[in-house]
């Protein structure tokens, strides 16, 4: 693996973040998190000033104008992207909507990664304001209103109170009993109830059962089973996955695809299955998929984007490369000793 290579290429990207004058829908808290935990895997998070980072991520945070607004059923998370913007009620002024579910995963990730203590962040307001998210069936809306949901909020809903170390934002039971009627006939999660099996969705179900403390590590290395999720269909379902390319496909008969050697190996780590995938294989394709610039591409021999890049660093942190930072699986950042997971 070409490690340097990676670090500049992600210093680049660094270089680029804080612009706001690019593309308008760049969702920043997205690319930050994917530079600043991707220099942590790296183990190169020298290279940033954590300072400066730190108080950046701190500015795209949503606050109450006053007491009132505070139970307006706004979520007071973050928001990805300063262009995103609405007029006010009394159309005097631009207001966000809210923060999101997504972008505040991101935030917290990012500022867990550079050292921030999220216990100084107002957690009491954001977890009460995100419990309004929650559907009834327990599925989570990103945004107070209009969205569509799936089990990708339910996944960032999870890690934020895990992070934030207090449950209050979110009910647990109906949250899992969400999660369960997502599993299909195959052993795979889709996104939502009834869609067809895929990686990011099963990582997402897997990894919240995990944080939320209905999935115990590496169950079946240690030969147990679950009584929340069919543990065998999903094992069966996630090694189908590896393609004769050594690579991992995100649902079957589609092409090998970088970031799902995280998405589908990921839930094979927690589940403690990792060693029965074809280790060598897999190292191939991912090194058909590394750029001469660094940086990861989605298929073989392409142009590297940030978001392959990092599932590509991950991927090789899970197969234990030298020079990486071991991960917190279900929470998609490098290892910190604090976590306890
Ligand atoms: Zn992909």
């Amino acid at each position: 693996m070409e490690k340097e290579r990676h670090v500049r290429f992600l210093e680049m990207m660094y270089e680029s973040i804080p612009s706001d004058y690019e593309g308008q829908e760049i969702n920043h808290l997205t690319l930050a998190y994917f530079v600043v935990s991707g220099l942590n895997i790296l183990n190169a998070l020298d290279r940033i000033d954590k300072e400066q980072v730190l108080s950046w991520v701190l500015s795209f945070q949503v606050h109450p104008i006053n007491d009132i607004d505070s139970d307006s059923g706004k979520f007071y998370g973050f928001y990805g992207s300063r262009s995103i913007q609405f007029l006010s009620e009394d159309s005097t002024k631009l207001t966000h909507s809210g923060g999101h579910l997504a972008s505040t995963y991101c935030a917290l990730a990012v500022l867990k990664t550079v050292g921030y203590n999220l216990l100084d962040l107002d957690t009491e307001l954001i977890l009460r304001s995100m419990k309004n998210l929650q559907q009834h069936d327990g599925s989570f809306m990103p945004i107070h209103s209009g969205a569509e949901k799936d089990l990708r909020f339910v996944y960032c809903a999870a890690a934020i109170c895990f992070m934030l170390n207090s449950w209050s934002g979110m009910d647990r039971e109906k949250a899992m009993e969400y999660i369960q009627s997502c599993q299909s006939y195959d052993g795979g999660f889709g996104l939502v109830p009834g869609s067809e099996s895929h990686g990011g969705g099963t990582y997402c179900a897997i990894a919240a059962l995990r944080l939320m403390g209905f999935l115990e590590d590496d169950l079946l290395s240690r030969r147990k089973t679950s009584p929340v999720i069919k543990v065998s269909l999903l094992l069966e379902w996630c090694l189908q996955r590896q393609a004769t390319d050594g690579g991992f496909q995100g649902r079957a008969n589609k092409a090998s695809d970088t970031c799902y050697a995280f998405w589908v190996g990921g839930v094979l780590r927690i589940l403690g299955a990792h060693n029965l995938i074809d280790r060598k294989a897999l190292l191939g394709f991912l090194l058909t998929c590394q750029s001469k610039y660094g940086g990861f591409s989605k298929f073989p021999k392409q142009l590297p984007d940030l978001y392959h890049s990092y599932y590509g660093f991950s991927a090789l942190s899970l197969l234990e490369e030298p020079g990486l930072k071991p991960l917190c699986v279900s929470l998609g950042i490098a290892d910190i000793a604090s976590i306890g997971i």
